[in-house]
């Protein structure tokens, strides 16, 4: 058992801590200090190297810091060098992650190159083999992994519990003078499924700077109480996500409610968005959710976000919404371009309002704010910037000439990067 494992089982109040472990996924760091880094997932068949390095191209280009994806067959194995290859044609440096079920053992065995590309490997110890073949296939992958100087995220599942260890605690809870509920006794198998994996790929020598642990759940609540637990618990760097969080806005609630109460306390290194994506959506939504959770936490800063007041009926008409989706669709466009020309552009606020009830106020916090005229008042828009009203826009192209104002208010107020 590693020393930066306790066994206490519970109770775990909030633990007030990231992980003081760094662990290195190519080139990023995840824990030790660094930034909270955005994950995210392909949904493309990996046995297709074009349409997979695409789509992580796409995610990379929205921002996500690393990319995993599934690595399920022979094929989708030899694949994954192809879409290195292709993703290195295209200038897209972002790690990739090769998640593993069942036959990742034979998959890393089979193929070398694999293994080396890969910059971490993703293990669920519910699902890495069958019965007494577990150990020796967990122990397989784990030495891969330090063959090849890997890390290895831990990922214990609700959905895909180790269950002869759910026997073992529900044997030993049945003993117990006051026996814990059945779904406290499933918390405590996730996390020791988590723990007691990363203990025994460290006596397998994966160095601790090599392991990241994830406990995902489905629910709200129990994410948060299996979090807190785990982070009292160890050191090693977290991936934080709720499991099957679903589409849309519930997909998008859930697993905000769950992260934010998480990362406030300080638990999480790493955090992926699992959105159903609509019909026809981009996978990249789950990204940009990331990106937005971090940022109005004030934890990370990727994209300047657009203030907008929700409307009311001062203001019947739509104009000043498209406006805000304008501005902030312009400037997710922008961004790949100015991230690199200009140092901290990414804080740069901006405001979009209604009317002149809150609009002048809320406009003056901003870097740049606008506020439209709303019903009744005089059609002109007068526009701030850093305070002050710097002049009024009317007619038919305010939004193209706001952008404008936008677009020589970055190019004049950030320096540009070196290089
Ligand atoms: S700023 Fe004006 S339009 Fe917007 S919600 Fe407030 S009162 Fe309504």
């Amino acid at each position: 058992m590693s020393d930066s494992v306790s066994q206490q089982p519970r109770p775990a109040g909030p633990a007030m801590r990231r992980s003081s472990v760094g662990v290195r996924v190519g080139k990023v760091m995840v824990g030790g200090g660094a930034p909270i880094v955005v994950q995210s997932m392909t949904n493309t068949d990996t046995e297709d190297p074009a349409s997979t390095a695409k789509q992580i191209a796409e995610l990379a280009r929205a921002g996500s810091e690393i990319v995993r994806i599934t690595v399920n067959t022979p094929a989708a194995a030899a694949a994954v060098p192809r879409i290195a290859d292709r993703l290195a044609m295209m200038g897209v440096e972002v790690p990739i992650v090769g998640d593993f079920h069942y036959n990742g053992h034979q998959l890393l065995e089979a193929e070398p190159t694999c293994a080396e590309v890969l910059a971490k490997y993703r293990i669920n110890p519910g699902n890495v083999g069958f019965g007494k073949k577990k150990d020796s296939q967990f122990a397989a992958i784990i030495e891969k992994a330090v063959q090849y100087g890997k890390p290895v995220r831990i990922g214990a599942n609700w959905g895909s519990l180790d269950q002869a260890l759910v026997a073992t605690l529900m044997d030993e809870n049945a003993q117990r003078a006051q026996p814990w509920e059945a779904g406290m006794v499933a918390r405590e198998a996730l996390i020791r499924s988590a723990v007691d994996s990363a203990a025994r790929a460290e006596q397998l020598g994966l160095p601790r700077d090599r392991i990241i642990l994830s406990c995902k759940v489905s629910g709200v609540q129990e994410l948060i109480a299996v979090y807190r637990d785990l982070a009292a618990r160890c050191d090693y760097g977290l991936h934080l996500g709720l499991t099957e969080a679903g589409m849309g806005s519930k997909g998008i609630t859930a697993s905000a409610a769950a992260l934010a109460v998480l990362l406030q306390e300080g638990i999480g290194d790493t955090i992926r968005i699992s959105l159903t994506p609509e019909p026809g959506a981009p996978r990249t939504g789950e990204v940009v959710v990331a990106q937005e959770l971090l940022q109005t936490m004030g934890l990370r800063a990727f994209t300047p976000l657009v203030t907008a007041c929700p409307g009311c009926g001062r203001t019947t008409s739509e104009f000043f919404q498209e406006l805000a989706k304008t501005v902030q669709t312009h400037v997710r466009a922008k961004m790949p371009e100015w991230r690199v020309m200009y140092d901290g552009v990414e804080n740069l606020t901006l405001a979009v309002m209604g009317c002149v009830v809150n609009g002048p106020g809320e406009s003056k916090h901003a870097n740049i704010g606008i506020s439209l005229p709303g019903n009744g008042e005089a059609p002109s828009a007068p526009v701030f910037i850093d305070g002050e009203k710097a002049m009024t826009l009317r007619g038919e192209h305010i939004a193209e000439e706001f952008v404008r104002i936008l677009d020589d208010y970055v190019a004049r107020k950030y320096v540009t990067r070196a290089g």
